[in-house]
């Protein structure tokens, strides 16, 4: 793997028109947050960029339901959902705003700079249009049946139930989805302007084929882009609700630009109102064009062809970006009712939503970070059950890991005046128990660069599971009056393995590996490099250790929704 001097991720950018839930969060933002702080705690330079978007038919469709404007739903979800970000431990170094003026002006100056190179073009396009409302309809303003898979109420250009995109003249019986219209649209002409994905078709050949380390789903689904031929899409939409089209044409009123293609910019945006704000407006060109800065985009299987195909024609137009080095994509977390046999989507309608901020306040932000990435939906969908979350965080969080640090704090706490005991003449179990801790550290490591969040969490438990073993085989309880000295010792390799496990919790278990540090007195889990001192620098023989506090209390059945 080649080696880079800077990082760039992003997580794809919620809409501003609903609280997030545990299914995004598993998909785009979790995931991206243990890779951004395994990388801050091995010393590396690397910037994870996320915010609102803030345009687009859902939030009008939203406004016009709730009798409000756009801007009083952005408002409000914006702030909702970045205070779940943080609840939930995902520390962002921006979370921006697609409304924000700056972005406003990045998006007009990318719209120029393709429409110079020749690769924005306006045409004449067939539309529905309501006669009932006296209005053009955008794609989300109608639906229909799906024309490949027949599914009733597919949206207008993608089908939630076979997850097929396609255009919205080819939907089966359409009609108006716009509150209080519901008659079927007609055909009619209408102006719009076109990205010429067909310009980067050989360009995006290239690139994707040397992606050889992608996952299958991603490079799978671009690769079917490619094959069929990318073809010129619309980047515009008739909405008052977005991006002026930086054009001088009349043409242009009462359109914007499509919301797909301003929402990706906004991890450009956000990169540079970030550097800004650090009085370095250039220092964004470091990780959007330096050749020695790589770019990672977490996002859900549904964003995979604007990731993979459009965005990066979109920047390989702008002439002097660096096209993305990874896209990783997660299918999708369902939920699976307690009795039922088959999972469901997370939906408000039929009950099945688990907000993030509603599940930290009750269960706390590292129990869920724990479970969604014990089951993340890496290489297929994976459910979410409340009977699954119960047996997890008390069979493995609880039982394993709380187990093993509270049985050697408190019986070296007990036992050696609160200090860490002499390791004397470590016998073969004892040196090989230390040495796990690099091993796995390393190996930890591996799979967090590999993207296999699940592994990665699972080989962290493993040292915990092994200090376990080690704790129940050495029987200090016993030793401690036949043999003190080899008492000692066996608390000084456990304390050892707590003090690396408090580290290697940190990407997965922030909070937890904070307070477990504080209990051992050793670093900030977080501190830039703390990652590769993993089992080097080991607690000193004698330094003070606190009495420990339950990491994971135990959750009853009853504390959970039936
Ligand atoms: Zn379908």
């Amino acid at each position: 793997m080649a080696t880079f001097a800077r990082t760039l991720v992003t997580s794809a950018l919620p809409y501003a028109n609903g609280r997030i839930h545990i299914g995004h969060l598993a998909g785009a933002y979790l995931p991206a947050d243990i890779f951004v702080r395994f990388l801050r705690m091995r010393g590396k330079d690397v910037l994870f960029v996320c915010g609102s978007d803030e345009h687009g038919v859902p939030i009008t469709l939203r406004a016009m339901e709730e009798g409000t404007t756009p801007q009083a739903v952005i408002d409000r979800f914006h702030g909702e959902n970045e205070a779940a970000f943080r609840a939930a431990g995902i520390d962002f170094d921006i979370y921006g705003r697609t409304s924000w003026p700056e972005h406003h002006a990045a998006t007009a100056e990318f719209f120029r700079r393709l429409e110079a190179g020749g690769h924005i073009e306006k045409r004449t396009i067939q539309q529905y249009f309501s006669t009932k409302m006296s209005m053009f309809l955008p794609d989300r303003y109608v639906e229909g049946t799906c024309p490949k898979c027949g599914a009733a109420n597919a949206r207008g250009d993608q089908c939630d139930a076979c997850g097929t995109s396609y255009e919205v003249t080819d939907l089966r019986d359409p009609r108006s989805a716009v509150p209080g219209d519901g008659s079927t649209p007609v055909l009619r002409d209408s102006q719009h302007w076109f990205l010429r994905l067909d310009r980067f078709q050989e360009r995006l050949g290239a690139w994707l084929e040397a992606k050889t380390e992608w996952r299958a789903n991603t490079r799978g689904t671009a690769l079917g882009w490619l094959r069929e031929g990318l073809r010129p899409r619309c980047v515009t939409r008739d909405t008052e609700w977005g991006v002026e089209i930086p054009v001088d044409d009349p043409e242009r009123r009462g359109k914007r630009i499509y919301v797909w293609f301003d929402a990706p910019i906004g991890y450009v945006t956000n990169t540079r109102v970030w550097a800004a704000r650090r009085g370095a407006p250039d220092a964004w060109e470091r990780y959007w064009k330096a050749p020695d800065a790589r770019i990672v985009h977490f996002i859900g299987k549904d964003n995979i062809p604007f990731h993979a195909i459009i965005f990066p024609a979109m920047l390989a137009g702008q002439g002097d970006y660096t096209l993305p080095d990874a896209v990783v994509a997660n299918e999708y977390l369902n939920f699976l009712r307690a009795g039922e046999a088959a999972a469901v989507k997370f939906s408000k309608s039929r009950g099945t939503v688990v907000e993030v901020q509603a599940f930290v306040d009750t269960y706390g932000a590292d129990r869920m970070r724990y479970y969604l990435t014990a089951i993340a939906p890496e290489g297929s969908d994976s459910e979410f059950s409340w009977t699954d979350f119960l047996r997890r965080t008390n069979g493995e969080l609880a039982d394993i890991l709380g187990n093993f640090i509270h049985r050697s704090l408190s019986f070296a706490v007990k036992n050696f005046d609160a200090r860490v005991p002499a390791a004397g003449a470590l016998d073969e179990a004892g040196r090989r128990a230390l040495a796990a801790v690099a091993e796995r550290r390393d190996e930890v490591g591996r799979l967090i660069e590999r993207f296999q969040f699940r592994q990665a969490q699972i080989a962290m438990l493993e040292l915990a599971r092994l200090g376990n073993r080690y704790f129940d085989e050495q029987q200090p309880w016993a030793t401690r009056r036949s043999d003190p000295a080899r008492c000692a010792g066996t608390l000084h390799v456990c304390l050892q393995l707590g003090a690396g496990l408090a580290r290697m919790m940190g990407p997965f278990l922030p909070e937890s590996a904070g307070r477990l540090a504080g209990m051992l007195g050793v670093e900030d889990p977080h501190a830039p490099g703390a990652w590769g001192r993993i089992g080097e620098d080991l607690l000193a023989e004698g330094a003070p250790i606190r009495p420990p506090e339950i990491l994971f209390p135990k959750l009853m059945p009853e504390d959970v929704p039936q």
